[in-house]
């Protein structure tokens, strides 16, 4: 009997929670041989998510919810599901139902085949807009022209099954800046992508903005590749070598011709050039600066305020506690 360990990041979910687990295990409960358990990680939800939680946990024996002390983000929520998962798989999904879990079928049959990451690919952003497909795109590209020594992979998000290899792999990655996708793809193993339509919401809101679309993709630049540092010295050596070049070009116009150059226009453009370039530098030094900032404090990623009703106190030492739960933080 496999058991297998369905991961459920919520953040302000009250709408959609009692529709989850039903749409879930109505699809799960099919799959012969493989018993099912679930984790709900409520991401310090403002809104009722926590009682649905607390009411479904005790409706039902295969449900455990976590509860973080805040809202630290879905890539820390999944990252406290991972570490107290006991499965031995595990499947991240949305609560929203916009992962499809009529997929999971397919992901269980590729996973016993021998595949330790089964990612779900979607295969419908002609649903998105045009800016979000542009800049999707813009960053993939992006992505794959630097990072040199894996390739992240398109389309493909946290819905996914991972074999316990992968679950362990990924508890040894404690850094606070995550960007999950990345670290899915750097563990390696071997991996299957499924195609799989996102479905619209179940109900509520997104809580993706632009803004928030853009600094992940800055946190996935800078924590997977120093390609941009890189690029900065190769721009400060074109300008220098630019600049050698006009000046001695300016030289022997005044020298020569006695061209009296005009001086206010050249002069006011050069500076705003060299003053960009300098601090587009900076500002990029400045980005990897902050990650560093970020790590070296070596912060837990997640706290966690409650266990199925248990209230969590951290002690300098980590303990098992008493349901065998090993919490890494
Ligand atoms: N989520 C979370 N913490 C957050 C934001 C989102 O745990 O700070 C969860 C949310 O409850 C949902 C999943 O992450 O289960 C995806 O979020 P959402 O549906 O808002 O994003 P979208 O599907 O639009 O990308
Ligand atoms: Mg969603």
């Amino acid at each position: 009997m496999d058991k297998i360990t369905i991961i459920v990041p919520c953040y302000n979910e009250q709408e959609v929670i009692d529709l989850f687990y039903p749409a879930v295990q109505k699809h799960v409960s099919k799959i012969p041989n493989c018993a099912f358990n679930y984790i709900f990680v409520n991401d310090g939800s403002r809104d009722a998510t926590l009682e649905k939680l607390r009411a479904l946990a005790a409706a039902h024996d295969d449900i455990t919810y976590l509860s973080l002390s805040r809202n630290f983000g879905k890539e820390s929520a999944m990252m406290a599901g991972i570490d107290y998962a006991d499965g031995d798989a595990v499947i991240i999904m949305d609560a929203d139902l916009q992962h499809p879990p009529e997929a999971v079928a397919e992901m269980v049959k590729w996973w016993r085949e021998g595949y330790d990451d089964v990612c779900g690919k979607r295969v419908d952003r002609a649903g998105e807009t045009w800016l979000k497909r542009t800049c999707a795109n813009i960053f993939y590209a992006v992505m794959k022209k630097f990072s040199t020594s894996y390739e992240m992979q398109r389309d493909v998000g946290d819905f996914r099954l991972l074999d316990r290899r992968c679950i362990e792999a990924l508890r040894l990655m404690r850094e606070n800046q995550r960007f999950t996708k990345g670290l899915f793809t750097w563990v390696g193993y071997r991996k299957k992508e499924i195609p799989f339509e996102v479905q619209p919401r179940a109900a509520g809101t997104t809580t993706w903005n632009f803004l928030s679309l853009f600094n992940l993709a800055m946190k996935g630049m800078t924590s997977f590749t120093t390609a941009p540092l890189r690029l900065m010295t190769f721009l400060g050596v074109t300008v220098s070598c630019g600049a050698m070049i006009y000046m001695l070009f300016t030289l022997i116009m005044a020298l020569l011709y006695g061209d009296p150059v005009a001086g206010y226009p050249t002069l006011i453009t050069v500076m705003l050039f060299l003053g960009g370039t300098q601090l587009l530098a900076l500002g990029i030094i400045g980005e990897y600066l902050g990650q560093i900032f970020h790590e070296s404090k070596q912060r837990p990623i997640y706290l966690i305020d409650e266990i199925n009703g248990e209230r969590m106190i951290y002690k300098p030492h980590r303990v098992p506690n008493e349901r065998g739960f090993t919490p890494r933080d």
